[in-house]
C-alpha cells in the first residue's frame, strides 16, 4: 500500500530526543535528532537517545535530516545518528554552527555534508518540498517546517511562541502561517509544552526589570545560571553586564562553546575586554563581576550543580553571592533543581529561581498563543498530559479529527492517529478567523480512543518509538 507514513522515533509522549520522519514509497525524510539527559531513575545511563533502527533496514532510502534548531533535545542526537546513516543534514545558520562542535568532537565534521539553509528558504528531498517558516523561540534563527508531499501539506511547528517584540527582531511569521492554514494542512505537528498554561508566554523583554533589580543591588557577585543555547537571555545578560559595569566570565563547557560560536557567527554581541578567563575571575572585585553557567536543570556533573556543592575545580559558591536559575525545571528535573538550590541556601547565597522570582520567561506557547495557529496539537517534547490538553484545545478551536482505527498511513482521507501518548492530528483546518474563540477554561475530560500506530510494511516490530 502505498501511503504516507509518520514514524515517530523519539521525544512522542515524553520531553527530549526529539526526532520523526516521514516516508513515502521507502523513501524518508528525517526532522531533528535530540538526545535527552538521565532522569533520576535511569541508573547508569549516560545519554538516552532516539532509536533509528527503523531507518536502517536496507530497502529504505533515507534523504537527509532536517534541524528545526539548535537546542540539545533537537540537535544533540546528531552525531550519534550521523555515525550510523550519513546523509544530509539541514539546518539554519546558527542551527549548523551549533552543530559542528558537536560533530568535530565526535570526529565526524570532515565526512558531515551540512547545508545551510534560511528562513523562507524551500528545498525539494525526493517527494518532499521542505520550506521553512520563520519562528520566534528561546534561540534564534528557529524554524518551523511546512512539508509539501504527494498527498497534502504537513507543517511542523517545532518549538515556538508568539512573542511580538523579541530580542532579535525576529517574530514567528503569522502571516505564512496564515496562508498556510488558508491552503490546507493535512497534518500539524505541533508544541504543547506549555498546553497547561493559561495565557500567553510573555516577552524575553519583560526580565529586563528584574535583572534590573538584581543587578542595581547586588553587593557581591551575581551568577546567573541559563540554558547553554538561551542566547537570547545571554546577550540579555551581556548588555545587563555592560550597563552595571561588570566584567563577564563563562562557566560550563557547552556554554563556552555556544557563546563563542554564536559570538563568532554574529548572533551575541559582546564588546571586546567584557568577558574575562574563568581561570581570572577571582581577580576581578565581586561587586564587578557576572558569572554565567550552565546547570540550571541541576544536572548533577553540570557547572552550577558543581558550584553550589563547591566542586567545581575553579569557582564555587560563596557567601554573599546572588545567584540566579533562569530557567523552568523541565518535568522531572525539579528535585534535582531544587537540591541545587539547597546546596547554594546552604553556603550562603542568596538564590533566585522560578519560584519565587520573575527571572524567566518560557519559549513555548501557552495556551492563548496556540489558540492562534491551524490547530493546538503536538507530537513532541511533550508528556502525554499534555499533548491531551493540546488535542482538545486542538479540537475546541474547530480542527476536523476523525479516527481511523488500526492505521496511521494518510492516503487521502481525514485521519487521526495515537501513539504512545501524543496525537497526530489530520484533516481540514478552520481558516485563521475562526481560531480565535476558544473557551477559556479546560473543565471537561478528554476522550479520544487511543489507536495504535501501524507497525511499517514489511516489518515485523511495531513502530512504536524507541527511547522509552
Ligand atoms: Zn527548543
Amino acid at each position: 500500500m502505498s501511503g504516507l507514513r509518520y514514524l515517530p522515533l523519539g521525544g512522542l509522549g515524553e520531553v527530549g530526543i526529539n526526532m520523526w520522519a516521514l516516508e513515502w514509497e521507502d523513501q524518508v525524510l528525517v526532522v531533528d535528532a535530540g538526545l535527552m539527559f538521565p532522569q533520576e531513575d535511569m541508573l547508569g545511563i549516560d545519554l538516552v537517545l532516539p532509536d533509528i533502527s527503523y531507518l536502517l533496514e536496507k530497502r529504505r532510502k533515507v534523504l537527509g535530516i532536517f534541524l528545526s534548531h539548535g537546542h540539545e533535545d533537537h540537535i544533540g542526537g546528531l552525531p550519534y545518528a550521523l555515525k550510523k546513516i550519513n546523509v544530509p543534514v539541514y539546518g539554519t545558520r546558527l542551527t549548523l554552527g551549533l552543530v559542528k562542535p558537536k560533530l568535530k568532537e565526535h570526529r565526524i565534521l570532515r565526512e558531515a555534508d551540512l547545508r545551510e539553509v534560511r528562513v523562507g528558504d524551500t528545498v525539494q528531498l525526493g517527494p518532499f518540498r521542505v520550506e521553512t517558516v520563520a519562528v520566534c523561540h528561546s534561540i534564534p534563527d528557529a524554524v518551523a517546517l511546512a512539508i509539501q508531499t504527494p498527498v497534502g501539506r504537513v507543517v511542523y511547528t517545532s518549538d515556538f511562541k508568539l512573542d511580538p517584540d523579541p530580542p532579535d527582531g525576529h517574530p514567528t511569521d503569522m502571516e505564512r502561517f496564515r496562508r498556510l492554514g488558508d491552503e490546507g494542512v493535512r497534518l500539524l505537528l505541533s508544541d504543547s509544552t506549555n498546553a497547561e498554561r493559561s495565557g500567553r508566554s510573555g516577552s524575553e523583554r519583560d526580565l529586563h526589570r528584574p535583572f534590573e533589580r538584581i543587578f542595581g543591588e547586588a553587593p557581591g557577585r551575581i551568577v546567573v545560571a541559563n540554558f547553554a543555547s538561551n542566547i537570547h537571555r545571554i546577550q540579555h545578560l551581556v548588555r545587563m553586564a555592560v550597563q552595571f559595569d561588570r566584567k563577564v566570565a563563562v562557566v560550563g563547557r557547552s556554554l563556552q562553546t555556544n557563546f563563542k560560536t554564536a559570538r563568532e557567527l554574529g548572533f551575541l554581541k559582546v564588546p571586546e575586554g567584557l568577558t574575562v578567563q574563568l581561570e581570572n575571575a577571582d581577580k576581578v572585585a565581586p561587586s564587578k563581576l557576572l558569572l554565567l553557567t550552565a546547570g540550571s536543570q541541576g544536572e548533577p556533573m553540570s557547572a552550577l550543580a558543581r558550584f553550589a556543592a563547591q566542586r567545581h575545580p575553579l569557582v564555587n559558591v560563596l557567601k554573599g553571592d546572588w545567584v540566579v536559575i533562569s530557567a523552568r525545571p523541565i518535568p522531572g528535573n525539579e528535585r534535582m533543581v531544587h537540591q541545587t538550590v539547597n546546596n547554594l541556601y546552604r553556603h550562603g547565597a542568596h538564590v533566585f529561581y522560578s519560584e519565587v522570582g520573575h527571572v524567566h520567561v518560557t519559549g513555548h506557547a501557552q495556551r492563548d498563543e496556540s489558540r492562534a495557529r491551524p490547530a493546538s496539537n503536538r507530537i513532541a517534547s511533550s508528556w502525554s498530559r499534555m499533548a491531551r490538553l493540546s488535542s482538545w484545545m486542538a479540537s475546541r478551536c474547530g480542527a476536523a479529527r476523525r479516527s481511523t482505527p488500526g492505521s496511521s498511513s494518510s492516503t487521502g482521507s481525514e485521519s487521526a492517529t495515537w501513539s504512545r501518548s501524543c496525537f497526530a492530528i489530520a484533516g481540514t483546518w478552520p481558516r485563521m478567523g475562526s481560531w480565535s474563540s476558544p473557551s477559556s477554561s479546560i473543565a471537561t475530560p478528554v476522550r479520544f480512543a487511543p489507536v495504535p500506530i501501524s507497525s511499517p510494511e514489511g516489518s515485523s516490530s511495531p513502530s512504536s518509538p524507541p527511547g522509552s
